[in-house]
């Protein structure tokens, strides 16, 4: 409201010192407007013709033309219409001058583009009224271009402003929805490629073993731009390098700071296209967002601080990345954890009664066998006694490193299924094949050699190991082949041990 008032206030008191041009080729006519005008302060120039008029609007516009229509060689009309077919000369007013003898035809005055009229013999009152109200008229005209202008400039930038959000949006989007850092590295700088009109923009991590500096994603693949760049960021003398290291965002354009060739040499070929901005992880230098640019397209603050924008969220991508990776790695130790016998490292119980479960599920619906080894040392209790538990755990050991090497499928598994008994599932395996996987078990712990002198069997650790084989039915459960096994696990005791028998 108060800027209206001020833009009324200014416009009713506007200086004027307009610049007038008056054409007419009668010279007291002349004479009398310019006397007129110049007394009531215009600046006014004035000529008698039609073409010197052209010539004089050619080199000077003026703010208002006053012409008479009645002229030899081009008539006011004719001036009239070349003024309004130029795109320079066409916003300037035009008031005819004519007499009422001369049969003024108002309306071709108005047609050829005149703003108004005025009669001879000239009432100065009127001549004023009517210059000032043209005056007045082309200067608010003007204030509204400029603010339609104003206008249009301030929605453009926020256009440009909205753009830049949206890009920034989908860009922390990605960070969010996506654990995988690769995902939010090729988000990043395709948006800020796009966005910035890049012609390369590439995340460059270091690696401070090898003291290099490794393209991991690229916008526009350019191999040439990124072995140039890495072979740049690679010199420790580089400033890039220096700056990038102390997490400086540094602009290559600034001459000054060049002390030796190599700098020079960066100033004189990536001057004002190249923009690397460090990306950072626990306070250090984890590498930079690079980004070049056609030498026409200069950046501009708000590219910079948007390039910024973008490296924060980079970095908190990488450190969510990295709390991911070990997230990920203590949920595999806790997992091994709950399914590792501590002791021998192969399957616990629990896993095992998981596998069978599953195992025996899928192999009824395929009805293929599945085959199970159930194995227990001989006169474990009397090695114990004779060397101790130390020793008894070395022994159990070696025995379950000997079943887990005998194994060659992946589904495959052992697992200690008690104190001094290990369980072998064999999925999708005949009898006659699961007796030949117990008698490579029994000769692989023998071929230990593991010293029992109390035995009174064979003077060295062995194996009794019962078999059990056959094609789930739907109305068994996974414990009957336990139980199978187990029963030939008792004869094989029975026989004498170190023998393998099956039900
Ligand atoms: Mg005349």
């Amino acid at each position: 409201m108060l800027a209206e008032l001020a833009r009324m206030y200014v416009s009713y008191n506007f200086t004027p010192r307009a610049d007038l041009l008056v054409i007419d080729d009668t010279l007291a006519n002349l004479r009398l407007l310019v006397n007129l005008l110049r007394e009531n302060g215009y600046k006014v120039r004035a000529v008698s013709n039609g073409y010197e008029a052209l010539e004089t609007i050619q080199k000077s516009p003026p703010d208002l033309i006053l012409l008479d229509i009645l002229m030899p060689d081009l008539s006011g009309y004719q001036v009239c219409q070349i003024l309004k077919e130029d795109i320079i000369t066409r916003d300037i007013p035009i008031i005819f001058l004519s007499a009422l003898s001369d049969g003024l035809d108002k309306v071709k005055a108005f047609s050829v583009g005149g703003s108004d009229y005025i009669t001879k013999p000239f009432q100065v009152e009127e001549v004023l009224a009517r210059v000032k109200n043209q005056l007045t008229i082309q200067w608010h005209k003007k204030q509204l271009e400029l603010e339609i202008l104003e206008r249009e400039q301030a929605q453009e930038a926020l256009r440009l402003q909205y753009q830049r959000e949206q890009a920034l949006n989908r860009v922390i989007r990605a960070i969010r929805n996506s654990l995988e850092i690769s995902t939010v590295f090729s988000t990043a700088v395709t948006e800020i490629g796009q966005l910035l009109q890049a012609d390369w923009v590439a995340i460059v991590q270091y690696l401070s073993q090898s003291n290099s500096w490794q393209p991991v994603v690229e916008y526009s693949p350019n191999s040439d731009l990124a072995k140039l760049i890495n072979n740049k960021l690679s010199n420790s003398s580089c400033l890039l390098t220096e700056r990038l290291q102390l997490l400086q965002t540094f602009c290559v354009k600034d001459p000054e700071t060049v002390i030796d060739p190599f700098n020079q040499d960066l100033i004189e070929q990536y001057s004002r296209i190249w923009l690397p901005i460090p990306v950072y992880s626990d306070g250090d230098a984890w590498g930079s967002l690079s980004i070049v640019r056609h030498y026409s397209i200069p950046w501009s603050e708000t590219d910079v601080e948007l390039a910024v924008v973008v490296t924060d969220q980079l970095a908190i991508a990488i450190e969510q990345s990295q709390l991911y990776q070990q997230l990920h790695q203590v949920n595999q130790e806790l997992e091994n954890l709950a399914n590792l016998d501590g002791l021998t490292q192969v399957a616990n119980r629990r896993r095992f009664d998981q596998v069978l479960e599953q195992e025996w599920l899928r192999l009824r619906r395929e009805k293929l066998p599945l085959s199970l080894i159930l194995a227990d040392i001989d006169y474990f209790k009397l090695y114990n006694d004779t060397y101790g538990h130390l020793a008894g755990d070395d022994c159990l050991k070696q025995v379950a490193r000997a079943l887990h090497q005998t194994l060659k499928r992946p589904a495959d598994l052992v697992a200690r299924y008690g104190g001094e008994e290990f369980a072998v599932i064999l999925p999708n395996t005949s009898l006659t094949g699961a007796i030949q996987v117990a008698e490579t078990i029994r000769d692989s712990v023998y071929n230990l050699q593991l010293c029992h002198e109390t035995s009174p069997g064979q003077g060295v650790i062995t194996l009794s190991l019962g078999v059990s084989s056959l094609i789930p039915l739907e109305a068994e459960a996974p414990q009957i082949l336990i139980k199978k096994a187990d029963q030939a696990l008792y004869q094989a005791k029975n026989k004498g041990k170190n023998i393998v028998c099956y039900f």
